[in-house]
């Protein structure tokens, strides 16, 4: 990778260009979803202006080059995070696909007295699907706990262990207060006890990279809408035999060996899983945004985000009624929830959002942990690398104005 030059870097952001009711867009909802760089603006274009055709069946040129690209695709995001096989990445529609994959294939599996083991750091998605899961079959959620800092309890987690416990959910980051989770410990404590492991990777994909074959992770996802991909796409990694042993999701066409009316035979993976038409271009630009994030290098995007979280949370911390939550950030990403004693949390994100500050406020799909801290909501701040230090100024100038207004 290069050196780290943000200003270069802005550059390949069209969108850093706009302006928001009259001011600059400052953007720091990138928890909820990055920008897209120009490189993959670029790569979409050109799929549907040179060879948009579907895959894996047409003999004809189109369909062979946009299939080659989409199998492209697959190896890049296998060696980005470092699967043995190309067929042990699936491409879904998102993290939410994703989970809902495994859920729905665990039924299977499952029966009364058995347990899983949600954390309480966890995003709606990586909750209701289990609990749906729970109410099919009988099985037992329990939830680990987190403590005040935002972090999870590890000495709870082994008490909970136990040969009851089949599956163990938990994400890598968490969105709503940035945590990052120590996964490795998790899965490791799991496996001992013959647990399945799931890791969300929603929130660590845009900041971190993981090797899911030196973790020993059972099922790894992540969306490419939040690390420079377009929407509608994402992955999910799974441990070959497991994967083969899941019973398909969707069925329909791409999916099959042979069908007949009498008995249908499935594909093997990936396609097992990949039932219809896919999101050909997506895919392929997810494959290009990857490729996009590991050019700048994770090592770089991880010093620089650090550099801006330190510099937005001691400037936060200027505020005499600030509230932060969650834990120190050595211990997070990029990522600031916070509140101000006394004002609504939504009326702060209208007010800002007036002078082009774009941040998240509400329960960010993690109601739980809002119960946890019996606040409505925060306001999150979440950086990527191609924010700037001025950027977090005018955060803190436009957080100045609201408060004099609100208060
Ligand atoms: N898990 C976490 C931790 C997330 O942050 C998100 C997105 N906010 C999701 C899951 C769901 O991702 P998607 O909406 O792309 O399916």
């Amino acid at each position: 990778a290069e050196r780290f030059d943000v200003t270069k870097i802005r550059q390949d952001f069209p969108i850093l260009n706009r302006k928001v009711n009259g001011k600059p867009l400052v953007y720091f909802d990138n928890a909820a979803t990055s920008q897209t760089p120009q490189q993959v603006i670029d790569c979409i274009v050109d799929y549907y202006q040179n060879y948009n055709a579907n895959i894996h069946r047409g003999v004809h040129a189109l369909s062979q080059e946009a299939t080659d690209a989409y199998e492209k695709a697959r190896q890049i995001i296998q060696q980005h995070f470092n699967a043995k096989e190309s067929k042990e990445i699936i491409l879904t529609a998102g993290t939410t696909h994703s989970i809902n994959l495994v859920a729905n294939g665990f039924e299977k599996f499952l029966q009364k007295g058995d347990e899983i083991l949600v954390s309480g750091l966890e995003h709606h998605s990586n909750i209701v699907p289990w609990q749906m899961l729970c109410e099919k079959t009988g099985a037992l959620l329990k939830v680990l706990p987190m403590s005040e800092t935002g972090t999870l309890n590890m000495s709870q987690f082994e008490v909970m262990l136990n040969p009851n416990t089949k599956l163990v959910m938990v994400n890598h980051v968490s969105n709503a207060l940035g945590t990052i989770n120590p996964i490795q410990e998790i899965i490791k404590k799991a496996h001992d006890f013959g647990a399945k492991v799931l890791v969300d990777g929603a929130q660590s994909a845009p900041h971190l990279k993981a090797d899911v074959q030196a973790l020993d992770v059972d099922f790894y996802t992540c969306s490419a809408h939040k690390i420079c991909g377009p929407t509608g796409i994402g992955m999910l990694y799974g441990k070959r035999e497991l994967l083969e042993a899941l019973p398909p999701y969707q069925g329909g066409g791409e999916m099959i060996d042979q069908v007949s009316f009498e008995k249908t035979t499935y594909a093997g993976l990936p396609n097992k899983f990949e039932a219809g038409t896919p999101n050909i271009c997506g895919g392929i630009a997810f494959g290009r945004a990857i490729n996009y994030m590991n050019e700048i290098g994770f090592e770089n995007i991880q010093a620089y985000e650090h550099e801006l979280l330190l510099y937005a949370t001691k400037r936060l911390e200027e505020f005499d009624n600030i509230i932060i939550y969650g834990t120190s950030p050595e211990q997070k990403t990029a990522v600031i929830s916070f509140n101000f004693e006394g004002l609504h949390p939504y009326d702060v994100g209208t007010l800002v959002d007036k002078m082009g500050i774009a941040v998240r406020t509400g329960h960010h799909c993690a109601q739980p942990i809002m119960e946890f801290f019996k606040i409505p909501g925060t306001i999150r701040a979440s950086f990527s690398f191609y924010n700037t230090k001025e950027e977090i100024d005018l955060m803190i100038d436009a957080l100045k104005k609201a408060n004099s207004m609100l208060l």
